[in-house]
C-alpha cells in the first residue's frame, strides 16, 4: 500500500513528459489519477494502460486549455470519472502541469501568441485552482509547476518567463488562503527537462543544455515527478507557499 493509497489526484498535462512521470508516480504511490491532456487522447490512454498494468488506478480526462469553457469541461469529465469509480467527486492532490513554451523572440511575438501562452500557463491554473477548492477536502494538495527561466535569462522566451513569474504567485497568495484548511499551495521549477523537442536528439544540443546543470546532464521527466510526488505526500505538510527549485543546480549559475 502506498502513501497516497485512497486519495485522488488531477495531473494536467499528463500525456507527456514531466506530467506523465507525475502521474505514473502518484499512481505507483497509490493515488487513483486523472490523466489530463489537451489533444492526445491515444498518449493518454497509454499512460492509462501503462499505469493499470502496473497495477495502479487512473483515467484520462480530455480539455483543451486556453479555450473559453476549458475548466468546465475539465471539471464534468474529471467528476465523472471520480464518481464513477469512488461514489464521490472529492480530489485531493492537484497537479497544474500543463504548459506551452513561446519559442518566439521578443522582437517578434505577437500580442495573440502573447494571450495564448497567458491562457495556457497562467489564467488556467489559476482557474482550475478556483474550480478545484469545491471538490478539495481539508489537507489537499495544490502544485503548480513554473520554471527556471523565472531566476534565469532566456531572451527568447520572455513571454513564457513572464507567465511562469504569473504562476508562482498563485503559491504565494493561495497558500496563504488555503492554510486554515490545511491545504498547502506550492511552486516546482524545473530546469532543462527531456521530453519530446527534437533537440533532445541531437547530441551537441544535449551536451550544451547538461553544461547547464551543476549534475552535467539533462534533467528527466521522473527527476521533477519524484520532487511532486514528495510535495504532495504528508511528508510536506509544514511546506507551503515555497518555492522548489528542481533545476537540477541550473539556478547556482
Ligand atoms: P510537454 O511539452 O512534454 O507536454 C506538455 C503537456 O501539456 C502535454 O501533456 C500537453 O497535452 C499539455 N498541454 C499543453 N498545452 C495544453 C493545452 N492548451 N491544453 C491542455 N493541455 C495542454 O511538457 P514538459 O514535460 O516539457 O513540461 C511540463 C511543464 O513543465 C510545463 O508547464 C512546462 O512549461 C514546464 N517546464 C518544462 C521544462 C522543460 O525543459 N521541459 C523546463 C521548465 C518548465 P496534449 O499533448 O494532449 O496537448
Amino acid at each position: 500500500m502506498g502513501n497516497l493509497t485512497g486519495k485522488t489526484a488531477l495531473v494536467t498535462g499528463a500525456s507527456r513528459g514531466m506530467g506523465r512521470a507525475t502521474a505514473e508516480r502518484l499512481a505507483a504511490d497509490g493515488a487513483l489519477v486523472a490523466v489530463h491532456y489537451g489533444s492526445s487522447a491515444e498518449a493518454a490512454a497509454e499512460v492509462v494502460a501503462g499505469i493499470e498494468k502496473d497495477g495502479g488506478r487512473a483515467f484520462a480526462v480530455g480539455a483543451e486549455l486556453g479555450t473559453p469553457g476549458d475548466v468546465h469541461e475539465l471539471f464534468l469529465a474529471l467528476e465523472a470519472g471520480l464518481k464513477e469509480r469512488t461514489g464521490e467527486t472529492e480530489l485531493n492532490i492537484l497537479v497544474n502541469n500543463a504548459g506551452v513554451m513561446g519559442g518566439v523572440k521578443a522582437e517578434d511575438t505577437t500580442p495573440e501568441e502573447f494571450d495564448r501562452i497567458f491562457a495556457v500557463n497562467a489564467k488556467a491554473p489559476f482557474f482550475v485552482i478556483q474550480r478545484a477548492l469545491a471538490d478539495m477536502p481539508d489537507g489537499g494538495r495544490i502544485v503548480n509547476i513554473s520554471s527556471g527561466l523565472t531566476r534565469f535569462a532566456n531572451p527568447d522566451e520572455i513571454a513564457y518567463a513572464m507567465s511562469k513569474g504569473a504562476v508562482e504567485q498563485l503559491a504565494l497568495h493561495f497558500a496563504k488562503l488555503l492554510g486554515p484548511r490545511g491545504i498547502t499551495v506550492n511552486s516546482v521549477a524545473p530546469g532543462i527537462t527531456r521530453n519530446g523537442n527534437p533537440l533532445f536528439d541531437i547530441p551537441e544540443a544535449v551536451e550544451a543544455m547538461s553544461a547547464l546543470s551543476a549534475f552535467n546532464r539533462v534533467g528527466e521527466p521522473q527527476d521533477v515527478a519524484d520532487v511532486v510526488a514528495f510535495l504532495v505526500s504528508d511528508d510536506a505538510r509544514w511546506v507551503t507557499g515555497s518555492f522548489v527549485d528542481a533545476s537540477g543546480g541550473t539556478l547556482l549559475g
